[in-house]
């Protein structure tokens, strides 16, 4: 479709390159010359035009649409309340200013209203913006109620739905500033907001008239709020791109970093948490992300492979939407804006995939941007420069322009538009296709199997299929409960059994995350996780059924998330607890820390009940059964008296002092450890690295956790750059901001070797070191145990979206496990970390370093006398693959595992009086791989019984 704006197109030629010979003014008369006939028939608010030419670059950097601010009489114009444009060089709002804003255009505008959906973890608001003509706004509640009907198709039959589509109106949401150096999203949508409020063009008419547009302009305000105090405090008035410093503060929220768009799955992110309650009360048709990395304009699409549990016409119009944007913007003669090629269309885990989860489109933009906002000659990649299929005009190569804020917020603004003219132009076909994709979903559930899912209560972690079922119902999807025993051609279960029917309208969703992945071996690198699969994730049996009396049978549809509560059976005086792989007994243990707590070594029986190794022995202790009583309540679990302590071997299980390194140069994965251990109440001290740097280790700690981080040895030991220190990250009058979830002089220069050091005392005075994913290269590569070598044909990094350079550099790896689920086998069964598992498991694994199976010692240089020692597997305690021989991988996909099969999953290797143990994986990604998680609940819980071996 072609904009129905007249509009001009400028050839780099003929326009307005920026061009050092060209006076100024010459420039600021061509660009008005071009723009002011645009205008009509609205009226250019005085002085904007000028100002936005003189804050664009280049002439073919703008369109017409965003050339100039229409005048209003009565409703305040951005430009009029921060006194500059949107995207003026060097400023950036910040999120109470932004709301300010907001506030001011719904109170002058009949055309706007404000919301506010959600509150920060820092407790900022989260806000909501809806904008339509004045009858739209009259009828927000209808048309919600509309949209809602059409999200089911039980209710609503095609010709209910027809009824219902001539009155509807497509909902767009827009959400900005999630990624908080990613700044330039919550400038463009100030003035978006305003222009939709207030133009007369005939296009925002027609985007007024037929659609309701919500924009969330701060969708992270914690983090926009860091970021803007951390771009006046370090970057302002710097315009040479080389020599910048750090672009971003430590921390964008309370727990993440990037990471803070990867949750669509589990909502752990309040952003992520106020998207949803947008979805279930609005039900939009598109939730459009905004971000940037690239350049110049990306409108988000994948390549293959895609995801076949979603609806074909959610591909379909996301790839329309988004030739419109690149044939409208090309149209302009604005370089550089494309689709296609933005890493696969595999995992939907993103923000934007809430709406593609759930029968509406998620969409991105990636522009060119990034933390600053002042005008700099920016270094250009150079495979965007290229001309392709899907980049038709590609940008200008490399270092050849200047690229300013404005820059930025014309190109969002002008996609926008043309997206909200495209969506206007086919708002019927877009409903109708909407009621579509919740009927063929439904219908599928009908039609063909599986009919519905099975999640046995009774698993070996009741509360982890609580958990399960929780998060199931968060999403959207439905969930029953067997009122009675059910008998199905797979067999029976008892009543309580959980069932998702899949006649429901997510069933696309729900087969999507309760089945396993199977990513194509010949596909190119993935750009996030292949592997979500639940039942994987939570090492929990679900069970399909293609018996489709499951309809018929006598449940209950479930209201609330299940509560699992225990029980304290008998007077004791002696407790015993059954380790069947319950995850909640780290905070158990934590909740009983002022008890005595054995744990047995080797499996016994008390009264005909077999009780494994790792089962709690407690012995007659005070007030013990009322403490055990709240436990087992809260938690969930269920203790068992006995006449007397059996006799079997056990250890006692202190509480550690538990400490958790965070370095600077990366918070964003060692926040899900945080978030993880702060779900389960565990308390821990927050170990910055100036305080490793500081030293006396272990007069403060039994055990430090060194989560995974994405970065090399060299950076985990330096951190960021001390040539950009001191960099403080405190609250100041200035930085009001900084110094949460925590505090510094300077985030530069990491541990150094002086905290190297310290750390190496820590495991001499007999510390337990702990280390997950990419952190066991620290003490693994850096020499802190021995015996071990890094090879070639690992990945080091896990998988955060690098995009096509990443990929090109990840498919050159041998050994490849980019976020699946693969088998593991315990090599030492009777050590303390296999504790509530079987022989044989599975484990997530993301793309970690590879390393050599231990030696006794490594050789020092080459002589025919001094080779490498003997093999020693004496510190393997987990390796990868199964001893049985079953395949490899469980869901998702791995590349050359051979590699991989024999070698440490899990090494406990002693060093000085000290342990470590070494994960080659990180059992805390992302709050989703909760089976993992009792790998390291074990190794925390016997730290001491640990240390005391050889
Ligand atoms: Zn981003």
């Amino acid at each position: 479709m072609l904009p129905r704006l007249a509009t001009k197109t400028v050839p780099p030629q003929e326009g307005l390159m920026h061009n050092k010979l060209l006076p100024l003014l010459t420039v600021i008369a061509l660009i008005a010359r071009i723009v002011c006939a645009q205008v009509a028939p609205d009226t250019a608010e005085p002085g904007s035009v000028e100002e936005i030419a003189r804050a664009t670059t280049e002439g073919r950097f703008l369109s017409p649409w965003v050339s100039y601010l229409p005048a209003s009489a009565g409703v305040t114009s951005p430009r009029a309340f921060l006194h500059r444009i949107p995207g003026a060089p060097g400023e950036l709002v910040n999120s109470a200013t932004a709301y300010a804003y907001c506030r001011a255009l719904a109170a002058s505008s009949p055309r706007v209203r404000f919301f506010t959906i959600g509150r920060s973890e820092e407790g900022r608001d989260i806000v909501l913006l809806a904008i339509a003509d004045e009858a739209g706004i009259r009828d927000l509640e209808h048309l919600k109620a509309a949209t809602a009907a059409l999200a089911d198709a039980r209710k609503t039959d095609p010709a209910a739905a027809d009824r219902i589509i001539a009155t509807a109106r497509p909902i767009y949401y827009i959400n900005a500033g999630l990624h908080s150096d990613e700044s330039g999203s919550t400038e463009s949508v100030l003035e978006l907001a305003y222009r939709l409020a207030v133009s007369e063009q005939p296009m925002i008419r027609r985007i007024r008239a037929s659609v309701v547009v919500l924009i969330n302009p701060v969708a992270n305000p914690d983090g926009r709020d860091k970021q803007v105090e951390w771009f006046y405090r370090y970057l302002k008035g710097k315009t040479d791109q080389a020599s910048l410093p750090r672009q971003a503060p430590p921390y964008w929220s309370r727990y993440a970093f990037v990471d803070i768009n990867r949750d669509a799955h589990q909502q752990v992110h309040e952003t992520t948490k106020a998207v949803y309650r947008m979805l279930f009360e609005w039900y939009p048709q598109v939730i459009h992300d905004l971000h940037e990395s690239v350049a110049l304009l990306m409108t988000w699409n994948g390549t293959n492979p895609i995801n076949q549990h979603v609806d074909p016409l959610t591909y379909a119009e996301r790839l329309e939407l988004s030739f419109h944007e690149v044939q409208t913007l090309t149209g302009f003669g604005m370089p550089g804006v494309w689709t296609w090629n933005f890493g696969d269309d595999w995992a939907h885990l993103y923000l934007d995939s809430i709406a593609t989860n759930h029968n509406a489109d998620g969409r991105g933009y990636e522009t060119f941007g990034n933390g600053s906002a002042e005008t700099m000659r920016t270094e250009q990649p150079g495979e965007e420069t290229s001309v392709e299929w899907y980049r038709p005009l590609p940008a200008p190569a490399q270092a050849s322009f200047l690229w300013s804020a404005r820059d930025n917020v014309n190109y969002n603004e002008t996609a926008l538009l043309a997206a909200l003219d495209d969506t206007a132009q086919q708002a019927k076909t877009l409903l109708n296709n909407f009621y579509l994709k919740g009927l063929h979903s439904y219908r599928k559930g009908l039609d063909q199997p599986p009919y519905g899912f099975l999640i046995p209560a009774e698993q070996g972690d009741p509360p982890r299929v609580a958990q399960l079922v929780a998060r199931l119902l968060s999403l959207g999807i439905e969930v029953h409960r067997a009122t009675s025993a059910l008998t199905l051609k797979e067999g029976s279960w008892p009543a309580g059994t959980y069932v998702v029917r899949l006649d429901q309208p997510y069933r696309d969703y729900a087969v999507d995350l309760l089945t396993d992945q199977h990513y194509p071996k010949d596909a190119p690198e993935a750009y996030d996780d292949v592997s979500w699969s639940f039942p994987a994730h939570y090492h929990l049996a679900v069970i399909p059924t293609a018996d489709p009396e499951v309809r018929a049978a006598p449940l209950a549809p479930l209201a609330q998330p299940p509560h699992v509560t225990g029980t304290v059976s008998g007077a004791g005086p002696v407790f015993l607890l059954k380790d069947s792989g319950q995850e909640g007994l780290l905070e158990a243990r934590y909740t009983l820390a002022k008890f005595r707590v054995g744990l047995a070594e080797r499996a016994f029986s008390v009264a005909d009940t077999e009780y494994p190794a790792g089962s709690w022995i407690l012995a007659p202790q005070p007030g013990l059964a009322a403490a055990l009583r709240d436990a087992a309540t809260k938690l969930g679990l269920d203790f068992a008296s006995a006449a007397a302590v059996p006799d079997v071997a056990r250890h006692e299980t202190p509480v550690p002092r538990l400490g958790v390194w965070v370095p600077w140069a990366d918070t964003d994965t060692s926040g899900w450890a945080r978030y993880t251990l702060d779900q389960r109440h565990i308390p821990y001290s927050y170990v910055r690295d100036e305080d490793i740097r500081a030293g006396k280790l272990r007069e403060k700690y039994d055990v430090l956790v060194y989560p995974h981080v994405d970065l090399e040895l060299a950076e985990q030991i330096e951190g960021l750059h001390k040539a950009w220190g001191p960099m403080p990250f405190k609250k100041t009058s200035s930085t009001p901001s900084f110094g949460t979830p925590a505090s510094s002089d300077d985030i530069t220069g990491g541990i150094g070797y002086g905290g190297l050091a310290e750390l190496q005392k820590f495991l001499d005075a007999g510390g337990l070191l702990i280390t997950l994913g990419s952190g066991s290269m620290l003490p693994l590569e850096a020499g802190l145990v021995r015996g071990v070598r890094r090879e070639a044909g690992g990945t080091p990094r896990s998988t955060q979206g690098g995009g096509v350079a990443a990929a090109a550099a990840a498919q050159n790896a041998e050994t490849r496990t980019p976020g699946a689920h693969v088998r593991v086998s315990f090599a030492r069964p009777d050590h303390p970390i296999a504790y509530g598992y079987g022989m044989r498991t599975w484990v997530f694994r993301q793309n970690f370093p590879l390393y050599s199976i231990p030696r006794r010692y490594l050789r020092m240089a080459y002589c025919t006398v001094c080779l490498d020692g003997p093999i020693d597997r004496s510190g393997i305690v987990l390796e990868w693959g199964d001893r049985d021989g079953a395949p490899f991988v469980v869901s998702g996909q791995a590349w050359g595992e051979e590699n991989l099969i024999g070698r440490a999953a899990i090494l406990d290797l002693p060093a000085g009086k000290g342990h470590v143990i070494a994960f080659n994986f990180n059992p805390l990604h992302r709050d989703l791989n909760r089976g993992d998680q009792r790998l390291l609940w074990n190794a925390i819980i016997n730290w001491r019984a640990i240390l005391a071996a050889p």
